[in-house]
């Protein structure tokens, strides 16, 4: 007896994890990706003989991902080596000036009363505890959730603990937060720039934010072979659950009948015929037509004011010295509230913040573990931007000076990377917005900025029958695990509407997928 038929549009994350879980329950799935690669933002980059990550490297919430794998039919274990970070991240001012974040509160806090003191490290665990805090109310009723509303929480919270609701500091901004914890503005910087993991600005998002914080020291995993090796997991775990992955397979448009998604178009002119359909892609392709427009209003459009931010990325493979580089590294600027206004601005940073990520290195809590052996070594270096990807786009110029500076603070703080004779692929917004259509390069969908943004984002069902959303876009919001949570959510959406369909129409759709 056929199975029902589901068409994913795109094979980042949520598309893959969607794919996963209802090709391992019998539901016939293919997958079609625009790119050659698949993982989406998630990708790496061949540079002299080695392959370099590009997208995310900070990977968290191991659980979500045991969890799918288990629920495919396979163990995460099997597919990667994961060993969880001592050092969460080693940040830098300048040569002087430098702080090591830990796994274990007890050592952080060791290490920030050193640092800044000791009234800064009780402020930390305090900080800790709020974000514990914030994170576990709003676990099961927001993140988990499938329907996200204020209603909803406000309903999941009960009257009795309303009072609850309040706890999760809505209404102040991350920045205004944390000086209720630190005096020090360094730390204020460290702390804040935890918003900009959901592509938001620590000025303007909410205090909830601070629950990236707890989610990160809950464990940060170093994956052997960098970060797209949970990329090619999930395609294996796709493909083994019987899944279709057809690369280079560009959608050109959602089809809609009889007011229903039931399949999609691709470039190429063929038709993938399907009962329900989930897309990948981010909502703003979508609202802006791009997918054709029978599906234009499945999603709230949101104005491109609201867009999350975009990056500028070097990754290479060079020699480096001086610096003890670690896997995770932040450079900081001198002026943190100068970088996001140059970039609410449209405009790049003056000096910007630089993330390095050292993907051949592990860590050791004394810092001894420093890579002198290896002549050379992936490195990504990335900066924050503003999402101007598409009609704005940013000039050469300003972005070889921002290039200069980002690379002049590297060495304020000791650290020499040998560029010379190496060859460094840039990737800017414009990049962004080429790979991520519609974008104008945002990188996380909508920003986090505002009481109500959460609540913005469309959750699995969209305004069309049959046509599902999963992706950093969506609820609950980016970030690699975020994203695999909303494909978790678009596969059981579809999978609860696949089975009340069969119960309405026992005769027409007589598919023999159990899902739960
Ligand atoms: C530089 C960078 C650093 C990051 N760092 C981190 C980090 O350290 N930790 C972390 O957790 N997260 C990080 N993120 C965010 C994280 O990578 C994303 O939130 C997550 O990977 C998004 O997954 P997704 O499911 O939204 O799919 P996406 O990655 O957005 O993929 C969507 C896919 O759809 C395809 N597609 C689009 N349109 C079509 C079409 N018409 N036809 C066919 N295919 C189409 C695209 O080609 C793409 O492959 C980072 C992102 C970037 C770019």
């Amino acid at each position: 007896m056929p199975s029902e038929r589901v068409a994913v549009v795109g094979a980042g994350v949520g598309g893959l994890v969607a794919a996963s879980l209802l090709a391992s329950r019998g539901v016939s799935v293919i997958v079609v990706e625009r790119r050659a690669e698949l993982g989406g933002k998630m990708r790496r980059v061949g540079i002299a003989g080695r392959q370099v990550d590009c997208g995310p490297t900070v990977f968290t919430m191991r659980p979500v991902f045991e969890e799918i794998f288990t629920n495919a039919g396979s163990r995460l274990a099997d597919h990667l080596t994961l060993r969880p970070a001592e050092i969460l991240a080693r940040h830098a001012w300048n040569e002087e000036e430098r702080l090591d974040l830990f796994a274990d509160i007890d050592r952080s806090a060791d290490a920030i009363g050193r640092f800044a003191g000791s009234q800064e490290a009780k402020g930390y665990v305090e900080f800790c505890a709020r974000a514990r805090q914030i994170y576990q109310l709003l676990e099961e009723p927001f993140i988990q959730s499938a329907r996200p509303s204020l209603h909803g929480l406000i309903n999941a919270f009960g009257l009795r603990r309303l009072g609850d609701l309040w706890q999760i500091s809505p209404f102040v901004s991350l920045w205004n937060a944390l000086s209720d914890y630190f005096r020090d503005p360094r730390l204020r910087q460290l702390f804040g720039r935890y918003a900009t993991y959901c592509g938001s600005s620590p000025f303007s998002a909410p205090a909830t934010l601070m629950l990236v914080a707890h989610v990160e020291r809950e464990g940060v995993w170093l994956v052997d072979g960098g970060m797209y090796r949970l990329a090619q997991a999930l395609a294996a775990l796709a493909t083994k659950a019987g899944a279709v992955l057809r690369h280079q397979s560009e959608a050109s448009a959602i089809i809609v009948e009889r007011g229903r998604a039931c399949g999609v178009a691709l470039k190429s002119g063929e038709r993938i015929d399907a009962d329900a359909v989930i897309c990948n892609a981010d909502t703003a392709a979508l609202s802006s037509g791009q997918l054709g427009k029978a599906v234009a209003a499945a999603a709230p459009s949101s104005p491109s004011a609201s867009r999350s931010l975009s990056a500028i990325t070097w990754a290479m493979v060079a020699p480096v010295g001086g610096f003890p580089l670690v896997r995770h590294n932040v450079f900081f600027s001198g002026d943190y509230a100068d970088e996001f206004d140059c970039i609410r601005r449209g405009k790049l940073p003056s000096e910007p913040t630089v993330y390095v990520c050292a993907q051949d290195r592990g860590d050791v809590a004394d810092g001894r573990f420093v890579n002198m052996t290896a002549p050379a070594e992936p490195l990504l270096c990335l900066v924050n931007a503003p999402p101007t990807g598409g009609a704005n786009s940013l000039e050469t110029l300003e972005i070889d000076q921002c290039e200069e500076r980002a690379f002049a603070l590297l060495r304020r703080c000791g650290l020499r990377i040998q560029r010379q004779n190496t060859t460094t692929v840039t990737t800017t917004p414009h990049d962004f917005e080429r790979m991520f259509p519609a974008t104008g390069g945002a990188l996380y969908g909508p920003a986090s900025h505002g009481w109500m943004a959460s609540f913005r984002r469309p959750g699995s069902r969209s305004r069309i029958p049959g046509l599902y959303l999963a992706g950093g876009s969506t609820h609950p919001g980016p970030g690699v695990p975020m994203a695999a949570i909303s494909g978790r959510l678009a596969a059981e959406a579809v999978a609860e509407d696949f089975s009340s369909m069969r119960r309405l129409v026992p005769a027409d759709i007589s598919g023999g997928m159990l899902m739960r």
